[in-house]
C-alpha cells in the first residue's frame, strides 16, 4: 500500500477517491477524473471523479436544509462541534501533514505547522461561539432600546488554493460552523487528497455527534468551472475564494453579479525594507525563511528586498552565500529546507520571470533546475537572487516561485515609495532598531499592506490576527480578530417600551 493509501485509511477514507462527500455521505462525482500527481517525484496519487453542475445544486440544496437546522442550535453547542474537530486533528496531526507534503511539496516542518493552524484555529473558534456580540447604542428616543444582534447568514462557498491545502478551510469553515453557518469546500484540484482528509475528519466526528445536522460541511472536487458554479449558486450568500487575482476578478465579478458577498484573499508582492540600524543578522533570518519557504510559493513570501544603500554589498554577499548551501530535495528528509515547486508550469513562470528579469536589466544569481541529490520526476530549483531597479516591470508582478527581487534606497520616503508602489497590498516587513522608522511603516503614511510587520519576515502570521490585504489582494480579512463577522448577518433592533410613538430626527407625524 501507498504512503497516501495508508494515511487515507488511517483517517478512516478507505473508499475509492470520490468527489462529491456531503457529511458522512460520500459518492463518486458525476464530472470527468481529476488526476492528482505529487509534485514530489510527479508519482499518480489517484484519480478523482469530479463535481458536475447538477452535484453543486444538490450539495447546495442540501447545506440550506441543514443551515435551518445548525441557525437554531445555540452558539456555544455548534462550538462544541468545533471542540471536537479540534481533537481528531490533534490525533491525526501528522497524517494530515503527510498529505500537505505529498500533495502540495511543503517541507514536513511546514506542513505540521499548517495542520497545527487548523487546531489553534478550532480553539479560536470555540472560544468565539460565546463571543458573538452585538452593541448596545444609545437611543435618541426616551423609553427605546437601540441594539445590534449577529444572526447565522446561510451556506457559505468556500474556495481554496493549492499552497495552503487544509489552513485555509478550516480559517474559514471553523468560524462559519459557530456563526451558524454549512460550509461547501472546493479546494484546489491540485490539492484534493488533503481536502479528503480534512472531510475524513468531519465524517469521524459526524459519526459521533447525531444532533449535528449531516450537511453541515460538504467537499466539491473539481476545476475552476465547479468554483463558477459555487459563485453564482444563490444558494451561497457569501464566497470566500482563496487564489490569484485572476480567478478572484472572476469569482467576484460572478457573485457581484447575484449581489452576494465575495470574501477575497488573492495575491501578495510582498516586501520588507531593511534599515541601516537593523540587527543584520536577525534580518537575515527573516529574509530566508520568507523568501525561500514553501519554495517561495506562499502569498505572504517575500519577493522585493528594498535594502538602504550603504549595507546592500554587504547584506547581497551574505544573502548568496546562504542561498548557495541551501538544502533542496525530498521535502520529507531531515534538514531540508526547500522542497519543489507544484508543477512543471511553476517551473516555466519561475524561469520566463527570470528571462524578463535579465531583459529588463537584473542580475540574476540562483534559480537554475537541480538534477542530482533531489528525487526524479519533480521540479526543484535553486532560489534566486535578482538586483533590479525598481521600476522594472517584472517586480511588480507576483511569480509564484522563488524569486526575490532586491533593490536599494536612500531615505525611508523613498523606501516606502517603492514599497507600496506595486498594484498587490499583502504583508510587509521592516527590519530597524529606530523606533521613529518602526512607528513611520505602521502609520497611515507607512506600509498600505493588510500585514504590517517590524523585526519579523512578511511570511508565517498567527491565526489570532485577521488575515488579507488590500488593493488587488480583495481586502478580505480571515480567520482572527473579528473575522468572524464576515460569516453572520447584523440586525439593528429598535425596541419601543413606552406608550408613546416619538420619531426620530423630532419629526411630528400627528394622525
Ligand atoms: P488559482 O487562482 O489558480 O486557484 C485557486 C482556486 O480557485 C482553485 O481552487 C481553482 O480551481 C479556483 N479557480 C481558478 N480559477 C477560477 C475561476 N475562474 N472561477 C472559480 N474558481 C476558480 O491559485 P493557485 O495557483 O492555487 O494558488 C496560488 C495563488 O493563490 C497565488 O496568487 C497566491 O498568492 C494566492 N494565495 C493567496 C492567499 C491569501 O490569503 N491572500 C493564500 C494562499 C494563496
Amino acid at each position: 500500500m501507498s504512503t497516501i493509501t495508508q494515511t487515507l485509511s488511517r483517517l478512516g477514507a478507505t473508499e475509492p477517491a470520490v468527489g462529491v462527500m456531503t457529511g458522512t455521505d460520500w459518492r463518486v462525482g458525476h464530472g470527468e477524473l481529476c488526476e492528482v500527481m505529487s509534485p514530489i517525484d510527479g508519482s499518480h496519487l489517484a484519480s478523482i471523479a469530479t463535481a458536475t453542475e447538477a452535484d453543486v445544486e444538490s450539495t447546495v440544496a442540501a447545506a440550506q436544509e441543514a443551515f435551518l437546522i445548525w441557525r437554531s442550535v445555540p452558539a456555544p453547542q455548534r462550538g462544541e462541534f468545533v471542540r471536537k474537530i479540534g481533537e481528531r486533528l490533534r490525533m491525526h496531526k501528522s497524517d494530515l501533514a503527510t498529505l500537505v507534503t505529498w500533495e502540495a511539496g511543503k517541507i514536513t516542518q511546514e506542513a505540521l505547522g499548517e495542520v497545527q493552524e487548523m487546531i489553534d484555529i478550532c480553539d479560536f473558534a470555540v472560544g468565539q461561539s460565546r463571543q458573538l456580540y452585538g452593541l448596545t447604542i444609545a437611543s435618541e428616543r426616551p423609553l427605546h432600546r437601540l441594539a445590534e444582534q449577529y444572526h447565522p447568514l446561510g451556506a457559505i462557498g468556500v474556495i481554496s488554493a493549492f499552497n495552503f491545502p487544509v489552513a485555509v478551510w478550516a480559517w474559514n469553515a471553523m468560524l462559519a460552523f459557530v456563526c451558524g453557518d454549512p460550509v461547501i469546500w472546493k479546494p484546489s484540484e491540485k490539492t484534493p487528497l488533503c481536502a479528503i482528509g480534512c472531510q475524513a475528519i468531519i465524517r469521524q466526528v459526524l459519526e459521533d455527534s447525531p444532533d449535528v445536522p449531516n450537511a453541515i460541511s460538504s467537499v466539491l472536487v473539481g476545476r475552476a468551472e465547479v468554483g463558477q458554479a459555487i459563485a453564482s449558486s444563490s444558494g451561497l450568500p457569501l464566497v470566500s475564494a482563496t487564489g490569484s487575482v485572476p480567478m478572484g476578478r472572476a469569482v467576484g465579478k460572478t457573485v457581484a453579479a447575484r449581489l452576494g458577498r465575495s470574501l477575497l484573499e488573492l495575491g501578495g508582492n510582498n516586501a520588507m525594507i531593511l534599515a541601516p540600524s537593523a540587527d543584520l543578522e536577525l534580518a537575515l533570518r527573516g529574509i530566508v525563511f520568507a523568501a525561500v519557504g514553501t519554495c517561495g510559493q506562499r502569498c505572504t513570501t517575500l519577493r522585493r528586498l528594498i535594502v538602504h544603500q550603504e549595507i546592500a554589498e554587504a547584506c547581497l554577499d551574505r544573502l548568496k552565500k546562504i542561498y548557495a548551501n541551501l538544502v533542496i530535495g525530498h521535502p520529507e528528509q531531515d534538514g531540508v529546507l526547500v522542497g519543489p515547486l507544484i508543477d512543471g508550469r511553476a517551473w516555466e513562470a519561475m524561469q520566463s520571470a527570470l528571462a524578463a528579469a535579465q531583459a529588463q536589466g537584473g542580475r540574476v544569481t540562483g534559480g537554475e533546475k537541480l538534477n542530482t541529490g533531489v528525487p526524479e520526476g519533480g521540479y526543484y530549483v535553486r532560489p534566486a537572487i535578482v538586483e533590479i531597479s525598481a521600476d522594472a516591470a517584472i517586480v511588480h508582478e507576483e511569480t509564484f516561485a522563488p524569486i526575490l527581487y532586491v533593490m536599494r534606497y536612500n531615505s525611508l520616503a523613498e523606501a516606502i515609495t517603492i514599497h507600496n508602489n506595486v498594484p498587490q497590498g499583502l504583508a510587509s516587513s521592516i527590519f530597524t532598531n529606530d523606533v521613529c522608522e518602526a512607528e513611520w511603516f505602521c502609520s497611515a503614511s507607512g506600509s498600505d499592506c493588510g500585514i504590517v510587520n517590524v523585526n519579523i519576515g512578511t511570511s508565517g502570521a498567527e491565526i489570532g490576527g485577521a488575515f488579507g490585504g488590500e488593493k488587488e489582494t480583495g481586502g478580505g480579512r480571515e480567520s482572527g480578530s473579528d473575522a468572524w463577522k464576515n460569516y453572520m448577518r447584523r440586525t439593528t433592533n429598535t425596541v419601543n417600551y413606552s406608550h408613546e410613538l416619538p420619531l426620530a430626527q423630532g419629526i411630528q407625524f400627528d394622525v
